[in-house]
C-alpha cells in the first residue's frame, strides 16, 4: 500500500462516512463506514511513517543517526570545555571546612510522651505526639489513615 493509494482510500471513507450521517443510515450502516474511515486514516498514517523512514535510510545513507549531523573534533573540545567545573585545591578545602561540625546525616532525636518511643524528629511528628496511637487526641484523620 503506497502513500497514494492510502490517500485515495481515505477520500473514499471520508466521503461514505459523511453520506452515512447525512442519509441518517442505521447505526449499524454508520459503524461500519466509521471503521472503514478510521482503517483508512490509520493506514494513510502508517503509508506516510514508511515514506518518513524510507526517506530517512536515503539520506541518513543506512545509519541510524543522522550523518548530515557531524560533529567536529572542535565542536566536541568545545562542549567538554564548557561541561567541565575544574575544582581548584583551595575549593576542596573550603567545601572540607565547611561541613565540618555539620553532621548532616543526623537529624535531633526526640522521644514519644504518650508511648516513649525515640526516633528522628521528621518522622515522630508525623506518627507521634498528638498522632500516637496512645494519645487521647488521636485522630486517624489527621494522619491520613
Ligand atoms: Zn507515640
Amino acid at each position: 500500500m503506497n502513500y497514494e493509494e492510502a490517500t485515495q482510500e481515505l477520500e473514499d471513507a471520508t466521503i461514505a462516512l459523511s453520506q452515512a450521517m447525512i442519509n441518517k443510515v442505521s447505526s449499524r450502516e454508520l459503524g461500519v463506514a466509521q471503521a472503514k474511515f478510521n482503517k483508512a486514516k490509520k493506514k494513510k498514517h502508517m503509508a506516510h511513517m514508511n515514506n518518513l523512514s524510507k526517506l530517512a535510510r536515503i539520506v541518513n545513507k543506512g545509519n541510524s543517526y543522522a550523518s548530515n549531523h557531524v560533529v567536529t573534533e572542535e565542536h566536541k573540545a568545545k562542549v567538554r570545555e564548557a561541561n567541565s567545573h575544574p575544582q581548584t585545591e583551595e575549593h576542596k578545602e573550603k567545601r572540607r571546612l565547611a561541613m565540618i561540625g555539620k553532621n548532616i546525616a543526623s537529624k535531633p532525636i526526640v522521644s514519644c510522651p504518650h508511648c516513649d518511643k525515640e526516633g528522628g524528629v521528621n518522622m515522630m511528628k508525623r506518627w507521634h505526639f498528638d498522632n500516637c496511637r496512645l494519645s487521647p487526641n488521636f485522630d486517624p484523620r489527621t494522619r491520613g489513615e
